[in-house]
C-alpha cells in the first residue's frame, strides 16, 4: 500500500471493470505445476498474473542445529526469498524485515496444517523463491509451497490456497496486481483451509470499514476455492498415468490403492485354481 497516485484510473467509468480488464471479483490467470524439481522431496511452480514463484520442500528430516529439535513434534521452517531480478529495481539480496515476516507467518500457517505430531525431532523445510514479483507474492508463495508439501507426501489436513483482496479507489477488488497494490488503499491477504473454512493467515494493511473488510474476505473465500481446484488439478496431473493406446496418448487418474485390509484378505484367500477341500 504505497498510497502512490496512479497515472490512470484503476477502476473504469462503469465502476465494475478494472484497468487490466478484470471484473471486481476476478482473479488473474493462475497456472500451477507440481513436481518441477528433481532434487527436492516435493516442488511446485506457480505463475499468477505476472508473478513467478518456485517452491521446494525437504523433509521431514533431521534438525540442524540439534538444539532446535522439538521432542514432541516436527518444526516447519519456511523461507520466503525474492530474487534480486524479481522486481524493477535490483533488490538487495538476502533476508530483510519483510521476507523474515513473510517466512514467519507462512511457517506458522503450515505448522497448523501439517500433522507435526507424527514426526517428533524433525524439520520440514519449505523454500519459496520469487523469480518475478507483481503483488500477492506471499499468497502465490504459500499456494506453491502447499502443493510442494503435498508433492513431498507430507501428511497434512488439507492443501492450502491463499489470495489477497483489497481496496482501490474506494472499491473492494479481488487479487490486487502491482498497480493496484502500489496505488491502492488496503490489502488483505488470507490463507484458508478449504475443508473447514478456517483461516490460517489473515493480514490487513491499510484502512477498511467493517463492510469492506467482510467483502474482501468474501472475495478471498471464493477465489481460494478456485485456487484450491487448480492445486489439486496440478497434483492429479503429476500423478496421472500416461499411456499410449492406438497411437493416442491418454491420461488416467492415479489408481485408487486398495485398503490394506483388502490386500491382506486377498493374500490369505485360496488361489482359484486350487479350491479348498470340499469347495465347489
Ligand atoms: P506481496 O507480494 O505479498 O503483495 P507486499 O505487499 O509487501 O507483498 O509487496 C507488494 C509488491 O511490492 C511485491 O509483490 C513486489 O512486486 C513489490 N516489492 C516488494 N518488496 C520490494 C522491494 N524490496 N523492491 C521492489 N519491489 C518490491
Amino acid at each position: 500500500m504505497g498510497g502512490t497516485q496512479s497515472e490512470h484510473k484503476l477502476i473504469l467509468e462503469d465502476g465494475r471493470t478494472r484497468y487490466d480488464g478484470r471484473a471486481l471479483d476476478e482473479l488473474r490467470p493462475v497456472s500451477i505445476q507440481a513436481g518441477v524439481l528433481r532434487r527436492a522431496d516435493g516442488s511446485a511452480y506457480v505463475e499468477w498474473g505476472q508473478n513467478k514463484v518456485l517452491a521446494a520442500v525437504y523433509g521431514p528430516r533431521e534438525v540442524h542445529p540439534r538444539h532446535l529439535q522439538n521432542p514432541a513434534r516436527a518444526i516447519v521452517q519456511a523461507r520466503y526469498n525474492m530474487a534480486s531480478f524479481s522486481v524493477g529495481e535490483r533488490k538487495r539480496p538476502g533476508p530483510d524485515r519483510r521476507s523474515q515476516e513473510i517466512s514467519k507467518i507462512i511457517s506458522e500457517a503450515f505448522t497448523s496444517v501439517v500433522f507435526v505430531e507424527q514426526f517428533p525431532r524433525t524439520t520440514v523445510d519449505v523454500y519459496m523463491e520469487v523469480l518475478q514479483a507483481d503483488a500477492g507474492t506471499r499468497c502465490a508463495g504459500l499456494t506453491a509451497a502447499s502443493v510442494a508439501l503435498a508433492d513431498a507426501g507430507v501428511p497434512m489436513r488439507d492443501i492450502v490456497p491463499a489470495v489477497a483482496s483489497g481496496k482501490v479507489e474506494d472499491v473492494v477488488v479481488c487479487d490486487l496486481n502491482k498497480d493496484e497494490d502500489t496505488c491502492g488503499q488496503a490489502d488483505v491477504p488470507c490463507a484458508i483451509l478449504p475443508r473447514t473454512g478456517e483461516f490460517l493467515l489473515l493480514q490487513m494493511d491499510g484502512h477498511l470499514t467493517y463492510d469492506e473488510l467482510m467483502r474482501a474476505i468474501e472475495y478471498n473465500r471464493r477465489a481460494a476455492k478456485v485456487i484450491n481446484e487448480l492445486q489439486k488439478e496440478a497434483l492429479r496431473k503429476k500423478y496421472s498415468i500416461v499411456t499410449l493406446q492406438n497411437n493416442e496418448i491418454t491420461e488416467q487418474p492415479p489408481q485408487e490403492q486398495p485398503p490394506q485390509e483388502q490386500l491382506e484378505k486377498a493374500a490369505d484367500a485360496p488361489v482359484a485354481s486350487n479350491p479348498p477341500e470340499g469347495g465347489a
